[in-house]
């Protein structure tokens, strides 16, 4: 087989030499990722939370351990426990032998939590997003999609084969438009982030409820960076915004704020019946460990005892946005713990990591395609385990740069 060896010694089949030509292309734009290899827990300590990059001791801005639980002992004494009594593996898909009893009791809790009828865990959010939107509309059906949707949702609308109609970030007056003009489908998909990821502003959820009344319209919303942070119950965007009997299908993740790992969705029984015999990534991919439902279990017991972890957080992500605003920096119509700096161009944004990166902080900067082209960021997420010191350290840095 014919072979291209490059300086670092590694041969590329000819086949795939397209990609070496595709990732100079990525290079060029400062588009390429890499890879970096964290050294030690994620926020590892409460009090401090740095994370060890290149050998350096950093300020952690960069994760969505939003409450601070992905190192916390409760939650892995919880999977040790779990480990101890059921092993690691889950040996199967659900509906054939993974489906555990923790599993199960994760299930019933998780729709305790969110007040629904009952829930399904998945192996990721990204699963529980892709798998649900395309089991609930097929070809004939037609999905509206919100342009900054999260890239699961996007696929989850691909994968469908229904017809799939994007609309401006957050404009429901447009989604309403697009609505009253369609006809002759069959069924009718609403879908939004309730928290979108990289801009931190919230769906206006009680006019895409009324919207989606209007026209009888399933509608789905995304919780993954709200739930365990918004809402008195911290059930997320939907519970915050008071339309919890209008949203039919609220999809979760475990793996931000729950600091564990997983996707659920939370609703109807049927709904969820519906998705054990239907969702693709659900039926085809195997059960995730028992024990990853024990440290959701867990998370769920804190979430519940200390809502004053949420308050104190969004308080002190609205003090921060005020200072950043104060400061010069354009953070959008960020309303959460996830604030971006917008800076436009990619090499900027690099560039001002890179910047924060030596005076000991990590913003990891944020670039197409996860944004789009002239909208590249530094994203600051705020978790609980950040001190008033740490956050007083990283507004100094970014004081001196805006001044520099
Ligand atoms: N939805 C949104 C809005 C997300 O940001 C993410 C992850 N970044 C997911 C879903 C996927 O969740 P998970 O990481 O659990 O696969």
């Amino acid at each position: 087989m014919a072979r291209r060896t490059d300086n670092t010694g590694y041969s590329t089949p000819q086949p795939l030499g397209w990609i070496d030509r595709e990732l100079d292309n990525r290079q060029r734009q400062g588009l390429r990722r890499r890879l970096f290899d964290r050294a030690g827990a994620q926020g590892a300590r409460i009090e401090i939370a740095p994370i060890e990059v290149d050998g350096r001791e950093l300020a952690n801005f960069g994760s969505n351990d939003y409450l601070a639980l992905a190192a916390d002992k409760r939650l892995a004494w919880a999977v040790g426990q779990a480990i101890e009594q059921e092993g690691w593996g889950s040996g199967a898909s659900p509906l054939i032998t993974g489906h555990s009893q923790l599993h199960r009791r994760l299930e019933e809790r998780l729709a305790r939590f969110e007040k629904t009828e009952a829930a399904l865990v998945f192996s990721s959010g990204f699963a529980a997003n892709a798998g649900t939107v395309a089991a609930l509309v097929g070809p004939g059906d037609v999905v509206y999609c919100d342009r900054k949707n999260h890239a699961s949702l996007m696929d989850g609308c691909r994968l469908s084969r229904a017809d799939v109609r994007p609309y401006p970030h957050c404009d429901w007056r447009k989604l309403e438009q697009l609505l009253s003009k369609a006809g002759g489908h069959r069924r009718r998909l609403i879908v939004t982030d309730g928290l979108f990821s990289m801009d931190g502003d919230l769906a206006p959820l009680e006019e895409l409820a009324q919207v989606a009344r209007r026209h009888d319209a399933m509608f789905l919303v995304d919780e993954a960076h709200a739930t365990g942070v918004f809402g008195p119950g911290g059930r997320g965007t939907v519970e915050a915004a008071g339309v919890e009997a209008d949203v039919h299908v609220r999809v979760g993740t475990l793996s931000k704020a729950l600091g564990s790992m997983g996707g659920f969705v939370a609703g109807n029984r049927l709904l969820i019946e519906w998705l054990v015999n239907s969702a693709r990534p659900y039926v085809f991919s195997t059960a995730p460990p028992a024990a990853l439902a024990a440290a959701a279990l867990a998370a769920l017991d804190i979430v519940e005892r200390e809502p004053g972890q949420r308050e104190q957080l969004l308080d002190r992500a609205r003090t921060l946005r005020a200072r950043l605003a104060a400061q010069g920096w354009h953070i959008g119509n960020s309303a959460s713990q996830i604030i971006p700096l917008v800076v436009g161009e990619a090499d900027q944004a690099m560039k001002l990591s890179a910047t924060l990166r030596e005076r000991g902080h990590f913003v990891p900067a944020i670039r197409p395609p996860t944004v789009p082209h002239g909208e590249s960021c530094l994203r600051i997420s705020l978790t609980t385990g950040h001190t008033e010191e740490m956050i007083e350290g990283l507004l100094l840095a970014l004081a001196e740069v805006a001044s520099s």
